[in-house]
């Protein structure tokens, strides 16, 4: 059976977002906007209802799911203390792109936590998800919308044909603001650490004068018997059915030479590039990520979905400086081309 659809890219209509939470209040499945990605969201204190989210997405049982609140009186009916780093977050990027993890009370599924004794959880600013919270009076758990393994969902064409029918409702509100999944931070021993970096930056929470420790598996391969913060992490993530190839350096003409000297030696390939770099490369085959970070972070994930498409033997990809945002799409891009990574000096 085909999904229920909303069109909300005009207006908000806010029986359609009431008609969703009061399939939210039944247990069952409603695809939403965030600021950041779309998720599937359910009720995050039903275990059955959490438990299609995973079956929808395929997504594996140790992996934890973000519960998603519109206040702080929620915050406080789900976690056991709230510590005071933790609460100058809050003050300063709440609503927003922060997920912070917390001891989390019996109340909430163990299924949603992937048996874990924290929780993570985030207050988005996108106005539907709000709403739809805030109608349900639920805390909503909500992963990425997207089969597990392919990029997130960043507009409702990328991912209709795969997850229609899998949920209950759908609300398109276009093109999401941001482009990649929020920042996941754990404050452990009065220092921050950053599990999985986002448009929150490392920079973002030092100039509050908290000190920051990013950790080292972000860029890193993880294996599956390995033990990780956050258990996302050591997952096959992003990653398009053709070989893909990222390369970066700080110099951007050394860059050019390097990609093009790939071309050459491969000549099937597709390029995805900055909009200034794209006429240099020596092939047809081009995708445009724009110039920005911000440009960058918004259509990365539409982008690697489009890839398959040019059936190439080699989809390069320019990487971006690993500081501010461009460390979260550096953290997508190594694995979308699963550590196939060249850094020239
Ligand atoms: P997604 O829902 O696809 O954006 O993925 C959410 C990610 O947040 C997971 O894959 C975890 O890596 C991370 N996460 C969620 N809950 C926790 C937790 N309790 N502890 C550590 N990491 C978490
Ligand atoms: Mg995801």
């Amino acid at each position: 059976m085909k999904s229920k659809y909303a069109d909300l890219k005009e207006n908000n209509n806010l029986d359609k977002i009431e008609e969703a939470a009061q399939f939210i209040k039944e247990g069952k499945l409603v695809l939403f906007p965030t600021e950041t990605v779309y998720g599937i969201g359910a009720n995050a204190l039903d275990t059955n209802a959490v438990s299609k989210i995973f079956k929808a997405k395929g997504r594996a049982s140790d992996n934890p799911l973000i519960v998603h609140i519109c206040n702080t009186q929620m915050l406080e009916r789900l976690v056991l203390e709230i510590g005071e780093i933790e609460k100058t977050l809050i003050e300063n990027f709440w609503p927003g792109p922060l997920t912070i993890i917390f001891n989390r009370k019996s109340c909430i599924p163990n299924n949603v936590t992937a048996g874990l004794e924290t929780v993570g959880i985030r207050m988005p600013s996108n106005k539907i998800a709000r709403k739809l919270i805030e109608l349900s009076n639920l805390p909503i758990a909500a992963p990425s919308a997207n089969i597990s393994g392919k990029p997130s969902g960043t507009k409702i064409e990328d991912i209709i044909d795969e997850l229609d029918g899998k949920v209950d409702y759908i609300l398109d509100a276009g093109m999401v603001d941001i482009g990649v999944e929020s920042t996941v931070i754990r404050v452990v021993e009065n220092k921050v650490h950053i599990l999985r970096p986002g448009k929150i930056t490392k920079e973002d929470i030092e100039s509050l004068g908290i000190p920051v420790i990013i950790e080292k598996q972000i860029m890193e391969e993880c294996k599956s018997h390995e033990k990780v913060m956050s258990p996302g992490m050591k997952y096959r993530h992003y990653a398009p059915n053709t070989k893909c190839l990222l390369v970066y350096s700080h110099d951007n003409n050394k860059l050019v030479d390097k990609i093009n000297e790939e071309i050459e030696l491969e000549k099937n390939v597709l390029v995805l590039g900055k909009t200034s770099n794209l006429n240099k490369y020596k092939t047809q085959n081009k995708l445009d990520m724009g110039e920005s970070l911000e440009d960058i972070s918004k259509n990365i994930f539409t982008l690697l979905r489009k890839v398959d498409k040019y059936k190439v033997k080699l989809v390069i990809i320019e990487g971006v400086k690993k500081e501010g945002l461009g460390l979260a799409i550096m953290n997508r891009l190594i694995r979308a081309c699963e550590h196939n990574y060249i850094e020239v000096n």
